[in-house]
């Protein structure tokens, strides 16, 4: 009998029946996350329906030294979620209870499968909404967004996920139930519910999550602005943001992320744009009105060629279907495509582009461009044919090219996607050893026994009790300590 059969039928007498998955046809359903790239078949999937009987299925992988990975609704982009094959995948997809929603308050508590949009759908009818809305945004779960301190095109405006939770319950790696921050706007002592919001997983297990909502606002107006070229959008973007104005979302596509829209859902984008712009500006009507001029004369006075706006919530519907189906759409004009995602200082939005293109051109390999230009967060698709010899790795050199170019221009090697296994191999490019080795502090004081989620974020896997690399002054580094 493995330590896996053993580990299954624990977790089937402490846990009620269903939730402990075996069958190996059933497990390769969980084999990959978003990033269908690399699979591996869990050696055990459980499903907890409440944080009691997830804080169990933590405390029996501890006691047989197995490590475990939390998976939401699997849609993460960076490999985050993908299982161990001699470890247990806690899915928390039965665990989709809104516990509240309190308009008073701006709060809801939430149990972390919950939907995102779910959540929107939930406060409406109070007038509130949740504002990170990642184009995933009616599949991912409140969970893997708090993992990924995800973001979305209104993010600009209203921050990423961080700054939208304010409570967690969490099963520690250990497997205690604790409570990081809670109702009120701050808590006492270190901020430790920031050092887990965007920790993927490799801190411990959200179990309950309490969101702020946001007040739905008085109005809001769209406007699709089309250019000749990226530099243009992106001036014009740059102009909207010195003007002082906040748009809700300024969001850019190329050409060739238009050709793949428009093959795929028929937006009807202005025909001849080398670049798009979608800029949303909402809150008071007054206000809105003001700087909806603002902008248009922006947008003008940088080259648009036409301007459209919004007429109806049909019309806005249609102008945000080319942009939210721009990933998937990807898939009509290319048999296979890398989702990239670094983010730049967003006055380096035009060279950086440049040389993408000039990286592009250099190695024979496409790459359509449709991003968050607001936040400087970009999402380059690099696009490739597997079954042509070379292509697949052409397209990894690019893919790295634009992840240098990030770091070169003060960016990052991720946006909002997280690191997951897919970028570990790129963070000694961002950071020193000693960066690294302090973040493992971190980790191993929450997980000492590296069974959280292990191999992701960093470049290699370590535990808290191994022997690190040795570095020149050949004293211990405070990872060690631990
Ligand atoms: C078409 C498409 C569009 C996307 N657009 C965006 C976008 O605009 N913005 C954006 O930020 N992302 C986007 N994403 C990426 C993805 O949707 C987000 O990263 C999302 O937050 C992942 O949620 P999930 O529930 O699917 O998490 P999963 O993929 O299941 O897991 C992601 C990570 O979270 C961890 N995790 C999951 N649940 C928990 C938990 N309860 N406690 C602790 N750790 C947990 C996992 O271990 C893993 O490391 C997109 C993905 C797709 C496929």
């Amino acid at each position: 009998m493995t330590v896996l059969d053993r580990l299954a039928d624990v977790l089937r007498s402490g846990l009620g029946p269903g939730r402990v998955i075996s069958d190996r046809q059933e497990l390769r359903t969980y084999e990959c996350d978003g990033l269908a790239h690399y699979k591996v078949t869990p050696g055990l999937v459980v499903l907890p329906r409440d944080a009691a009987e997830c804080a169990r299925t933590v405390r029996a992988c501890v006691e047989a030294n197995v490590p475990f990975v939390a998976r939401g609704s699997g849609t993460g982009l960076s490999g985050g979620a993908l299982p161990h094959a001699d470890g247990v995948l806690i899915v928390t997809s039965k665990m989709r209870a809104i516990v509240e929603v309190a308009p008073d308050d701006e709060r809801a508590v939430v149990e972390p499968g919950v939907i995102n949009l779910h959540v929107t759908h939930a406060a409406t009818p109070a007038g509130y909404y949740y504002a990170p809305d990642p184009s995933s945004q009616q599949i991912c779960s409140i969970g893997g967004n708090v993992a990924e301190n995800s973001g979305g095109a209104h993010c600009l405006k209203y921050g990423f996920t961080a700054n939208h939770v304010i409570g967690a319950q969490v099963v520690t790696p250990a497997g205690d139930l604790v409570e990081l921050g809670g109702r009120a706007p701050d808590s006492p002592g270190y901020d430790l519910l920031g050092a887990f919001v965007g920790s993927e997983g490799t801190l411990g297990i959200a179990t309950r999550v309490t969101v702020r909502l946001t007040r739905l606002p008085e109005s809001v107006r769209t406007l699709l602005a089309a250019f000749e070229t990226t530099d243009q959008a992106g001036a014009a973007t740059s102009a909207i943001i010195a003007a002082g104005v906040v748009p809700a979302a300024v969001e850019m596509m190329d050409a060739l992320a238009i050709e793949a829209a428009e093959a795929a859902v028929a937006c009807g984008y202005p025909a001849g744009a080398g670049a798009v712009l979608i800029v949303e500006l909402d809150g008071p009507l007054a206000e809105v009105e003001a700087q909806f001029a603002q902008v248009t004369a922006l947008c003008e006075g940088n080259g648009a060629f036409e301007l459209r706006i919004a007429a109806d919530p049909a019309e806005r519907a249609l102008f945000w279907k080319g942009r939210k189906s721009a990933f998937a759409a990807v898939g009509r004009i290319s048999p296979d495509y890398i989702v990239q995602d670094g983010v730049i200082p967003r006055t380096a939005l035009p060279e950086v582009l440049h040389r993408i293109g000039e990286v592009s051109r250099a190695h024979g390999v496409r790459v359509a461009n449709v991003f968050h230009a607001g936040d400087g967060n970009l999402h380059p698709l690099v696009l490739f044919d597997d079954a042509v010899p070379g292509q697949a790795e052409r397209a990894e050199e690019v893919s790295g090219a634009i992840i240098d170019l990030c770091i070169e221009y003060g960016g990052s090697i991720t946006g909002e996607h997280g690191v997951g296994m897919d970028k570990a191999k790129y963070m000694p490019r961002m950071f020193t050893d000693d960066d690294l080795e302090t973040m493992q502090l971190l980790r191993c004081a929450f997980d000492p026994a590296g069974l959280a989620n292990p191999g992701k974020i960093f470049p290699t896997p370590r535990l808290c009790g191994e022997v690190p690399r040795r570095h020149k002054a050949d004293e211990p580094r405070p990872a060690e300590l631990f």
